[in-house]
Protein backbone atom coordinates (compact mmCIF):
# COMPACT_ATOMS: atom_id res chain seq x y z
CA UNK A 1 0.00 0.00 0.00
CA UNK A 2 1.22 3.81 -0.78
CA UNK A 3 1.39 6.67 1.48
CA UNK A 4 -1.27 8.61 1.22
CA UNK A 5 -2.31 11.87 2.81
CA UNK A 6 -4.86 10.83 5.50
CA UNK A 7 -2.14 8.51 7.28
CA UNK A 8 -0.64 11.33 9.75
CA UNK A 9 3.65 11.06 9.91
CA UNK A 10 4.61 10.44 13.33
CA UNK A 11 7.88 10.50 14.94
CA UNK A 12 9.01 8.87 18.15
CA UNK A 13 12.69 7.12 19.61
CA UNK A 14 12.98 4.05 20.36
CA UNK A 15 15.85 1.03 20.71
CA UNK A 16 15.50 -1.51 18.24
CA UNK A 17 15.15 -5.22 20.16
CA UNK A 18 14.61 -7.05 16.66
CA UNK A 19 15.27 -6.72 12.92
CA UNK A 20 14.10 -9.45 10.59
CA UNK A 21 14.91 -9.87 6.71
CA UNK A 22 11.75 -10.70 4.61
CA UNK A 23 10.73 -10.87 0.75
CA UNK A 24 14.86 -9.98 -0.01
CA UNK A 25 14.85 -6.66 0.67
CA UNK A 26 12.55 -5.32 3.28
CA UNK A 27 12.99 -5.87 7.29
CA UNK A 28 10.51 -5.83 9.94
CA UNK A 29 11.62 -4.19 12.79
CA UNK A 30 10.62 -4.58 16.53
CA UNK A 31 11.30 -1.27 18.40
CA UNK A 32 10.90 -0.55 21.91
CA UNK A 33 9.99 2.87 21.45
CA UNK A 34 9.88 5.83 24.08
CA UNK A 35 6.19 6.99 23.55
CA UNK A 36 4.81 3.64 22.17
CA UNK A 37 6.17 1.25 24.07
CA UNK A 38 7.25 -2.42 21.84
CA UNK A 39 6.09 -1.70 18.31
CA UNK A 40 6.27 -3.20 15.15
CA UNK A 41 7.03 -2.08 11.47
CA UNK A 42 7.92 -2.77 8.11
CA UNK A 43 11.15 -0.66 6.48
CA UNK A 44 10.97 -1.09 3.05
CA UNK A 45 14.82 -1.20 1.04
CA UNK A 46 16.32 -1.63 4.22
CA UNK A 47 18.21 -4.77 2.29
CA UNK A 48 18.78 -2.94 -0.65
CA UNK A 49 22.40 -1.89 -0.87
CA UNK A 50 23.29 1.51 -0.61
CA UNK A 51 19.61 2.27 1.40
CA UNK A 52 18.43 5.11 2.91
CA UNK A 53 18.38 3.60 6.67
CA UNK A 54 21.96 2.75 6.99
CA UNK A 55 22.97 0.35 9.72
CA UNK A 56 20.59 2.15 12.14
CA UNK A 57 18.17 -0.78 12.42
CA UNK A 58 20.62 -2.95 13.75
CA UNK A 59 19.77 -4.75 17.11
CA UNK A 60 20.52 -2.54 20.40
CA UNK A 61 20.46 0.75 17.94
CA UNK A 62 18.88 3.76 19.35
CA UNK A 63 17.12 5.26 16.94
CA UNK A 64 14.96 8.33 16.19
CA UNK A 65 12.47 7.57 13.36
CA UNK A 66 9.02 8.61 11.30
CA UNK A 67 6.43 6.26 10.39
CA UNK A 68 2.82 6.04 9.68
CA UNK A 69 0.12 3.32 10.49
CA UNK A 70 -1.78 1.78 7.82
CA UNK A 71 -5.72 1.11 9.10
CA UNK A 72 -6.36 -2.19 9.37
CA UNK A 73 -2.71 -3.36 9.46
CA UNK A 74 -0.69 -4.31 12.54
CA UNK A 75 2.94 -2.98 11.41
CA UNK A 76 3.23 0.62 10.88
CA UNK A 77 5.96 1.71 7.78
CA UNK A 78 9.08 2.98 9.20
CA UNK A 79 10.02 6.08 6.58
CA UNK A 80 13.18 6.83 7.62
CA UNK A 81 15.23 6.19 10.79
CA UNK A 82 18.64 8.28 12.17
CA UNK A 83 20.51 7.04 15.16
CA UNK A 84 20.81 8.37 17.88
CA UNK A 85 23.58 5.62 19.43
CA UNK A 86 24.76 2.65 18.16
CA UNK A 87 26.47 0.81 20.57
CA UNK A 88 28.32 -1.44 17.76
CA UNK A 89 30.84 -2.23 21.10
CA UNK A 90 28.17 -4.42 22.66
CA UNK A 91 26.60 -5.55 19.05
CA UNK A 92 30.05 -6.75 18.13
CA UNK A 93 30.99 -8.53 21.84
CA UNK A 94 28.48 -11.86 21.84
CA UNK A 95 28.53 -12.39 25.24
CA UNK A 96 27.06 -8.72 26.15
CA UNK A 97 24.83 -9.33 22.98
CA UNK A 98 23.58 -12.63 24.64
CA UNK A 99 23.21 -10.59 28.20
CA UNK A 100 21.16 -7.90 25.73
CA UNK A 101 19.73 -10.63 23.84
CA UNK A 102 17.86 -12.01 27.39
CA UNK A 103 17.27 -8.64 28.28
CA UNK A 104 14.56 -8.36 25.16
CA UNK A 105 13.10 -11.83 24.98
CA UNK A 106 12.55 -10.76 28.91
CA UNK A 107 10.95 -7.37 27.73
CA UNK A 108 8.24 -8.93 25.37
CA UNK A 109 7.14 -11.61 27.98
CA UNK A 110 6.88 -8.57 30.67
CA UNK A 111 5.53 -6.02 28.58
CA UNK A 112 2.27 -5.91 26.17
CA UNK A 113 2.64 -4.59 22.57
CA UNK A 114 1.84 -0.68 22.13
CA UNK A 115 1.61 -0.04 25.86
CA UNK A 116 3.82 3.19 26.50
CA UNK A 117 6.44 2.06 29.33
CA UNK A 118 8.53 4.58 29.75
CA UNK A 119 10.40 3.51 33.04
CA UNK A 120 10.90 0.70 31.57
CA UNK A 121 12.30 2.04 28.28
CA UNK A 122 14.75 4.12 30.42
CA UNK A 123 16.44 1.11 32.11
CA UNK A 124 17.03 -0.40 29.19
CA UNK A 125 18.69 2.38 27.95
CA UNK A 126 20.76 2.90 31.47
CA UNK A 127 21.88 -0.66 30.96
CA UNK A 128 22.88 -0.23 27.48
CA UNK A 129 24.92 2.88 28.86
CA UNK A 130 26.29 1.23 31.70
CA UNK A 131 27.41 -1.91 29.75
CA UNK A 132 29.14 0.43 27.20
CA UNK A 133 31.44 2.18 29.91
CA UNK A 134 32.49 -0.92 31.50
CA UNK A 135 29.95 -2.38 34.05
CA UNK A 136 30.12 -6.12 33.45
CA UNK A 137 26.75 -7.53 31.91
CA UNK A 138 26.09 -10.52 34.11
CA UNK A 139 25.67 -6.97 36.40
CA UNK A 140 23.85 -5.31 33.85
CA UNK A 141 21.36 -8.24 33.15
CA UNK A 142 21.19 -8.13 37.25
CA UNK A 143 20.11 -4.84 37.55
CA UNK A 144 17.54 -5.11 34.41
CA UNK A 145 15.87 -7.95 36.23
CA UNK A 146 15.55 -6.35 39.67
CA UNK A 147 13.99 -3.67 38.12
CA UNK A 148 12.10 -5.48 35.34
CA UNK A 149 9.90 -7.02 38.09
CA UNK A 150 9.76 -4.08 40.19
CA UNK A 151 8.63 -2.16 37.52
CA UNK A 152 5.73 -4.66 36.39
CA UNK A 153 5.14 -5.35 39.85
CA UNK A 154 6.58 -8.73 40.33
CA UNK A 155 8.97 -7.79 43.12
CA UNK A 156 8.26 -8.33 46.60
CA UNK A 157 10.20 -6.80 49.42
CA UNK A 158 13.41 -8.27 50.02
CA UNK A 159 15.27 -6.20 52.79
CA UNK A 160 12.50 -6.95 55.16
CA UNK A 161 10.66 -9.77 56.99
CA UNK A 162 7.16 -9.59 55.36
CA UNK A 163 5.57 -10.59 58.59
CA UNK A 164 7.93 -8.99 61.53
CA UNK A 165 9.56 -6.52 59.46
CA UNK A 166 12.91 -7.34 60.68
CA UNK A 167 15.53 -5.81 58.07
CA UNK A 168 18.28 -8.12 56.14
CA UNK A 169 17.96 -11.65 54.33
CA UNK A 170 15.69 -14.46 55.34
CA UNK A 171 13.67 -16.99 52.98
CA UNK A 172 11.30 -16.43 49.85
CA UNK A 173 7.81 -17.28 50.95
CA UNK A 174 6.47 -20.31 48.28
CA UNK A 175 4.36 -17.70 46.83
CA UNK A 176 7.08 -15.21 46.07
CA UNK A 177 5.57 -12.74 47.55
CA UNK A 178 7.61 -11.57 50.40
CA UNK A 179 10.47 -12.61 52.17
CA UNK A 180 10.95 -14.44 55.99
CA UNK A 181 13.62 -14.01 58.61
CA UNK A 182 14.97 -16.91 60.42
CA UNK A 183 11.88 -16.61 63.40
CA UNK A 184 8.78 -16.35 61.28
CA UNK A 185 9.93 -18.56 58.51
CA UNK A 186 7.31 -21.54 57.20
CA UNK A 187 9.52 -24.03 55.41
CA UNK A 188 12.81 -23.61 53.99
CA UNK A 189 12.63 -21.91 50.27
CA UNK A 190 15.50 -20.20 48.59
CA UNK A 191 17.70 -18.06 50.51
CA UNK A 192 18.08 -14.68 50.62
CA UNK A 193 21.55 -14.10 51.90
CA UNK A 194 21.96 -10.46 53.97
CA UNK A 195 24.45 -9.23 51.10
CA UNK A 196 21.84 -9.97 48.60
CA UNK A 197 19.42 -7.94 50.53
CA UNK A 198 21.92 -5.43 51.14
CA UNK A 199 22.32 -5.20 47.47
CA UNK A 200 19.01 -5.19 46.05
CA UNK A 201 18.38 -2.29 48.28
CA UNK A 202 21.42 -0.91 46.84
CA UNK A 203 20.24 -1.18 43.00
CA UNK A 204 16.79 -0.07 44.37
CA UNK A 205 18.90 3.14 44.92
CA UNK A 206 21.17 3.49 42.39
CA UNK A 207 21.80 4.04 39.00
CA UNK A 208 23.15 0.67 36.71
CA UNK A 209 26.65 2.92 36.78
CA UNK A 210 27.13 2.99 40.33
CA UNK A 211 27.34 -0.68 40.32
CA UNK A 212 30.94 -0.42 40.20
CA UNK A 213 31.47 0.73 43.68
CA UNK A 214 30.12 -3.00 44.69
CA UNK A 215 32.19 -5.73 45.33
CA UNK A 216 30.60 -9.18 45.21
CA UNK A 217 32.06 -12.04 45.10
CA UNK A 218 30.97 -14.48 42.06
CA UNK A 219 28.80 -17.19 44.12
CA UNK A 220 27.07 -14.75 46.11
CA UNK A 221 26.22 -12.76 42.91
CA UNK A 222 25.21 -16.65 41.65
CA UNK A 223 22.62 -16.36 44.16
CA UNK A 224 21.65 -13.32 43.39
CA UNK A 225 20.61 -14.06 39.91
CA UNK A 226 19.36 -17.49 40.38
CA UNK A 227 17.03 -16.00 42.80
CA UNK A 228 16.02 -13.26 40.63
CA UNK A 229 15.50 -15.81 38.20
CA UNK A 230 13.32 -18.48 40.36
CA UNK A 231 11.05 -14.98 40.84
CA UNK A 232 10.73 -14.25 37.13
CA UNK A 233 9.99 -17.81 36.12
CA UNK A 234 7.52 -18.40 39.04
CA UNK A 235 5.53 -14.50 37.53
CA UNK A 236 6.37 -15.85 33.70
CA UNK A 237 4.28 -18.99 33.85
CA UNK A 238 1.26 -17.39 35.49
CA UNK A 239 1.30 -14.42 33.10
CA UNK A 240 -2.20 -14.60 31.58
CA UNK A 241 -1.09 -14.84 27.65
CA UNK A 242 -3.50 -12.75 26.27
CA UNK A 243 -2.53 -9.17 25.25
CA UNK A 244 -3.71 -6.56 26.83
CA UNK A 245 -4.36 -8.92 30.27
CA UNK A 246 -0.52 -9.27 31.33
CA UNK A 247 -0.33 -6.71 33.77
ZN1 LIG B 1 10.32 -12.09 60.84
Amino acid sequence: MLYNKSMPIKEDEGIVLRSIKIKEIDKIVTIFSRENGIVKGVAKGALKFNNRFGSSLEPLSHIKFIYYEREGRELFVIRTAEIIKSYFEIQRDPKIFEGFSQMVELLEEFVPQRVKEETIFRLLKACLDATSKGIGIEFSLLYFKFWLLKGTGFLPNLSRCKKCGKEGGGFLSPSMDGVYCNDCKIINTIEVTDLTSKFFSFISKNPPSNLKDFEIPENERLKMENLINELILYHIERLPKTLGLRK
